[in-house]
């Protein structure tokens, strides 16, 4: 059984044609990039394209290289013929700014179309978008691609989430996306006011803008009783909407008609075969405001080009295990939050609500996991009470389970319900004690 497909010309296209169109518009891309924008002129004036096995030869386009050209200088058609600008939340500094044609635009529509339909989406049904507005690539993005594909759209953004309850209850909407902690953090508090979140009728979720694991998906599905996908973009490349699952959920499909994606040694930077994990590097194949040649992602993943059984034949990125700087080092262990919360989520009696503290107050950096108990566990001991035997117990649980999944000796701490800083946008995950 496979549900609709939004572009079925586009999304079913046999390989070899795929390849053929990826490698003319490649082609293209470049040619636009060396004839409008100076710093890809020094670098690619000399590339040659015969092939699309050529393109790892091509240097790598950073997030450093927007910066240094910010705002506009990496555009490749002046300001007059942009339809809009959004810019990511520059944490370190300026913000990184991007533009879109009129045609990006359309792009966009198309790719946010496809990846909301194979999430489940059908035309007529009302969605409620979470995700914020604004110069954030989130909102925008995913309120133009339903909009396309004949959804009614509830624009609400993050924050807020006394409205986010109310219009939730009163409208009833068939879809909801957000990022993966906040619509928890929505579950939660629907929960505190007596309501159960399955009552509402959501059938399908897209949510993404943070790593998030299959554990947090399941808590999402029980909490709303949907089903819930990954969506998966960055704003230097379009905004979400570069890839997402279909029902199959075995990986993100690319939208690889668009945006060409290559996996790369995150430390050397050498092309790796399909399988292998690395960092994701993306090439966008027709935006034409600001294209861009081979971008370092920074996030970790697989690719597989196996052929997926809802019967698209588009290449598929894993879920994402992290972003390549957010990998943390105790004591010598490579270690990604999402694998703590992978191990977190696979103890019975523990919340979805945790927070890594790397303490570097030490010779060797420690790590101490803070998590909430579930309410099972508050009912048995009689409310929070840390030195309760029973608390004890899941503590001492949980941080052998940690130690034999992540090899590392860790400290578990389980904290008061609602200690736990609640996002309205992305979750705080990681914290620093210097
Ligand atoms: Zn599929």
């Amino acid at each position: 059984m496979t549900g609709p497909i939004w572009n079925p010309e586009a999304e079913t296209q046999a390989p070899a044609a795929r390849a053929a169109l990826q490698l003319e518009r490649l082609r293209q891309t470049v040619a636009w990039t060396v004839e409008r924008v100076p710093f890809y002129r020094e670098r690619l004036a000399a590339a040659r394209l015969r092939a699309l096995e050529d393109l790892p030869a091509l240097p790598f386009t950073r997030k450093t290289d927007l910066r240094e050209h910010y705002p506009f200088g990496l555009f490749a058609v002046p300001t007059s013929e942009l339809a809009r600008v959004h810019a990511s939340s520059g944490t370190k500094g300026k913000p990184t700014v991007v533009g879109y044609t009129a045609g990006d635009l359309d792009v966009w529509r198309e790719v946010m179309a496809r990846v909301l339909v194979a999430a489940g989406a059908r035309r007529g049904d009302m969605l409620h978008v979470a995700f914020g507005y604004g110069l954030f690539t989130g909102g925008l993005g995913f309120h133009d691609g339903a909009e396309r594909a004949g959804l009614t759209v509830v624009p609400v953004s993050s924050g807020n989430t006394a409205r986010h309850l109310l219009l939730l209850q009163d409208f009833r909407p068939a879809g909801l996306c957000g990022t993966p902690s906040f619509v928890l953090h929505i579950a939660e508090s629907l929960v505190e006011q007596g309501v159960d979140p399955r009552t509402l009728g959501i059938r399908w979720g897209l949510f993404g803008a943070e790593p998030w694991t299959d554990g947090l998906r399941i808590a999402i599905e029980r909490a709303f009783g949907c089903r819930a996908h990954d969506v998966y973009g960055l704003s230097e490349i379009i905004g979400p909407g570069v890839a997402g699952e279909c029902e199959a959920r075995a990986g993100l499909h690319v939208c690889d008609d668009h945006f060409l994606p290559e996996i790369v040694d995150p430390a050397t930077g050498a092309a790796l075969p399909p399988g292998r994990e690395g960092e994701l590097v993306l090439t966008t194949l027709t935006k034409r405001a600001i294209p861009m040649i081979r971008y370092r992602t920074g996030d970790i993943t697989t690719l597989t080009t196996e052929p997926c059984r809802c019967g698209r034949t588009s290449a598929r990125i894993a879920r994402l295990k992290g972003r390549a700087d957010d990998m943390l080092i105790i004591k010598g262990v490579n270690l990604y939050p999402s694998e703590v919360e992978t191990a977190l989520l696979g103890v019975e009696d523990l919340q979805p609500h945790y927070l890594l503290v790397v303490d570097r107050t030490a010779t060797l950096a420690r790590l101490e996991v803070q998590v909430e108990p579930a309410p099972a566990l508050l009912a048995r001991c009689e409310g929070f009470r840390a030195d309760h035997p029973e608390m004890l117990a899941v503590q001492r649980r949980a941080a052998e389970h940690l130690r034999r999944v992540t090899g590392l000796g860790v400290d578990v701490v389980l904290v008061a319900p609602r200690t736990i800083p609640r996002s309205e946008g992305k979750a705080v995950r990681v914290v620093e004690r210097t």
